[in-house]
């Protein structure tokens, strides 16, 4: 059977595989992006700008920071108490045109041995929960894996 798939927060990405993306806004009176997204005004204290269009951030970015969660972490975080706790890997991706951090789960299975300060992630879509309707779907950093030139 086939569980529909919902993104966990409505308008925060878009797309599929190699299209898939974060989604932010962008002021268009001091350019400053924001991510999560700002739809009502800038919040640049020297701005006051309130005309914010939704741009799609850079698929690839670099570690800034990361940390592993080792604990089952208590209620809103959703968690079933059936299954094992599994340790994840979180990761702060600097995105260089939009001069920001972004935070987000490592994708499944990538350990913090395997990462690095500076290291190139690119973003991806991933599984945050399911039950036996719905996938909910977030986004997830992953190390960036160059093709062999030929
Ligand atoms: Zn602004």
């Amino acid at each position: 059977m086939s569980r529909t798939r919902v993104p966990v927060v409505a308008g925060w990405f878009t797309g599929e595989g190699d299209g898939f993306r974060l989604l932010g806004t962008r002021c268009a009176d001091c350019g400053s992006v924001f991510f999560p997204r700002e739809d009502t005004a800038c919040r640049n204290p020297g701005c006051g700008g309130q005309d914010l269009a939704e741009v799609p951030l850079s698929r690839r970015g670099r570690v800034w920071s990361y940390t592993d969660g080792r604990y089952r972490p208590p209620a809103p975080y959703v968690s079933d108490p059936e299954r094992a706790w599994e340790p994840y890997t979180l990761v702060a991706v600097e995105l260089a045109a939009e001069r920001m951090v972004v935070l987000g789960q490592a994708a499944h299975g990538v350990t913090p041995a395997e990462l690095a300060v500076g290291m190139e992630v690119e973003v991806t879509s991933g599984v945050l929960n399911e039950d036996a309707e719905t996938t909910w779907m977030t986004w997830h950093f992953r190390p960036v894996v160059e093709e062999e030139a030929s």
